[in-house]
């Protein structure tokens, strides 16, 4: 296997390969980027004109996607998995990887599209970063008149349980429609169940979205455990359907099956303006937990938050973040 095949024991020591651009038996090209990001190109005659970037560790603790990361990587370093697509690997938040934590002083996926220079710290230097290898990478490209297609999958896993075990969030772009032939990637990869955003966001996947015209998503996949614990997720199916999109294949459309797939939208967002901030959820209510019409779901200097749509659910609570950011999002069957 090529060295750069230890991209992650790599990343995690915080050691740089003496050699930073390697090519594997089939002249794929492993090319070291910087700190944590990985490019890999495949012989023009085998290039299918796709530009894939994935990413994981943008949250330190979320280890389940990390592994996936690196298991599609070994696989393209020792010739098992045929590259016919341009991938770019991206393991985000290095620092709080090393220290299992999920960020050390701000939330990296709270700090891009520009969000960043409005912040300090080791994140607000990542986010810059990661923005420009993104573009970099899409851009580093020759088109020949044929337009390229652009994907981004950022991969998580929440800090909740969750009553749906794997989920998938499209950033709000506007005029925008959610593709079918997204959606049948993402039930290839047992991710059946779709968040449509309603709003601009500072999250990586949006920052690919809007600024860079992927198409993008930031995938939930389980809960997050530590390095080796993760064998209760099981990522197969999306790990086989993104071998397929690196090797230059695609799924059958003929496969999906629109019945199988729920989608959701926002309907709220709850923002925590205050310390005097009270979310009225368990620490152990589960993403995805239906809440009745009438809750009072939080309180804040006075102002009830009450449920008024029918069917809705919570997701994402969180009343530790800090004032001014997102507490939890209602959302509700599309
Ligand atoms: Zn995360």
């Amino acid at each position: 296997m090529l060295s750069l095949g230890k991209f992650l024991e790599l990343s995690l020591t915080g050691r740089e390969p003496c050699e930073k651009i390697q090519l594997n038996a089939e002249s794929t090209r492993l090319h070291w980027r910087g700190e944590g990001v990985l490019e890999v190109v495949p012989p023009s005659a085998s290039d299918c004109g796709r530009d894939l970037i994935l990413s994981a560790g943008i949250h330190g603790n979320e280890t389940a996607p990390i592994e996936l990361l690196d298991r599609l990587l070994v696989r393209i370093a020792s010739n098992q998995l045929k590259v016919g697509t341009r991938v770019l690997f991206v393991l985000g938040n290095l620092e709080a990887m090393r220290k299992g934590e999920r960020y050390l002083a701000e939330d990296l996926n709270r700090l891009f599209s520009g969000k960043h220079e409005m912040a300090e710290g080791s994140e607000a230097l990542r986010a810059d970063e990661l923005e420009k290898y993104c573009i970099a990478f899409y851009q580093g490209v020759e088109s020949n008149g044929h337009a390229r297609e652009r994907l981004h999958f950022d991969l998580h896993t929440a800090i909740r349980g969750s009553r749906v075990e794997k989920f998938a969030l499209y950033p709000f772009v506007e005029g925008r429609e959610l593709p079918e032939r997204s959606l049948a990637r993402l039930q290839a990869g047992a991710v059946n169940t779709v968040l449509k955003q309603n709003r601009h966001a500072s999250t990586f996947s949006a920052f690919t979205a809007t600024h860079l015209d992927a198409e993008s998503f930031t995938l939930e996949l389980g809960k997050a455990r530590p390095f080796g614990h993760n064998e209760g997720v099981n990522l197969e199916a999306l790990e086989a359907m993104l071998a397929t999109l690196i090797s230059g294949g695609d799924v059958d459309d003929n496969a999906y099956q629109p019945e199988h797939t729920q989608l959701y939208q926002v309907a709220r967002e709850v923002i925590k303006h205050s310390e005097s901030f009270r979310l009225h959820l368990a620490d152990d209510v589960e993403n995805f937990t239906e809440l009745e019409t009438g809750y009072l779901l939080a309180e804040d200097c006075g102002e009830r938050f009450v449920v008024e749509e029918a069917g809705a659910r919570i997701i994402f609570p969180n009343p530790r973040v800090k004032n001014g950011l997102r507490a939890g999002l209602l959302i509700v069957p599309a």
